[in-house]
């Protein structure tokens, strides 16, 4: 059973998202700031945060940021509900960790939309073997990477990038076509998201310069590639 955290101080919006998950058939738990969602996260972490940028005492950024830091919290998924509709501010939640953002004020229709589209994107399906390319691999089931052997940690939507490159290698993809590969069809997102979380990749790889494997074709997209 799926479960979703709420991270909201304004009582009326946490209720409207309870409200159309509950619809929905979600099942989903509420708190009102970071420091409580850090608690309930401990106890029992959740399948998805909904999380608000702005925060009383810690920000909705800083708990995304602090979770992504962690082992045992990096891989929840995180979609950040913002008031501000800025371009660069955008870009900013997803450099965080986040994996989806919502503008307030949305419809309960687009919010269980992207909840949705995060949760088929970033939940893993079974008997997949894991792929290898030099020292770098990655198994899907049990959703680890590994560098030479050593542990990697990933946010959901770059194991979901880097699974697609992974089973599709020495082939060039457009940003259009890895939103629709890797984010899903029918979903409303940014093509500059993409160049995001390819950033957010590549730095991950580059302690054992395995963001190599990553290339920019220029004015066509991204290839993964393990050749020289
Ligand atoms: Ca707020």
């Amino acid at each position: 059973m799926t479960r979703i955290l709420i991270v909201e101080d304004e009582q009326a919006i946490r209720e409207m998202i309870g409200f159309a998950l509950k619809k929905d058939g979600l099942q989903f738990e509420e708190v009102g700031d970071a420091e409580q969602a850090l608690v309930a996260i401990a106890s029992n972490p959740p399948d998805l945060l909904l999380l608000d940028w702005m925060l009383p005492g810690m920000s909705g950024v800083e708990l995304a940021r602090r979770l992504r830091r962690e082992e045992t919290t990096v891989d929840i998924p995180i979609i950040l509900l913002t008031a501000r509709a800025g371009e660069s501010d955008r870009v900013h939640g997803l450099e965080v960790g986040a994996d989806d953002y919502i503008t307030k004020p949305f419809s309960p229709r687009e919010l269980i939309a992207r909840v949705h589209a995060v949760l088929r994107r970033t939940q893993t399906t079974s008997d997949e073997s894991p792929i290898r390319f030099d020292g770098l691999s990655l198994d899907p089931v049990g959703h680890r990477v590994e560098m030479d052997g050593e542990a990697l940690s990933l946010a959901p939507t770059e194991f979901r990038l880097l699974q697609f490159f992974m089973n599709n290698p020495d082939r060039v993809y457009s940003r259009e076509r890895l939103l629709d590969y890797v984010w899903g069809r029918g979903v409303f997102v940014e093509e500059r998201t993409v160049d995001v979380h390819i950033r957010r990749l590549r730095k991950a790889l580059t302690q054992r310069g395995y963001d190599r494997f990553i290339q920019t074709v220029r004015g066509a997209g991204y290839r993964f590639s393990a050749r020289d």
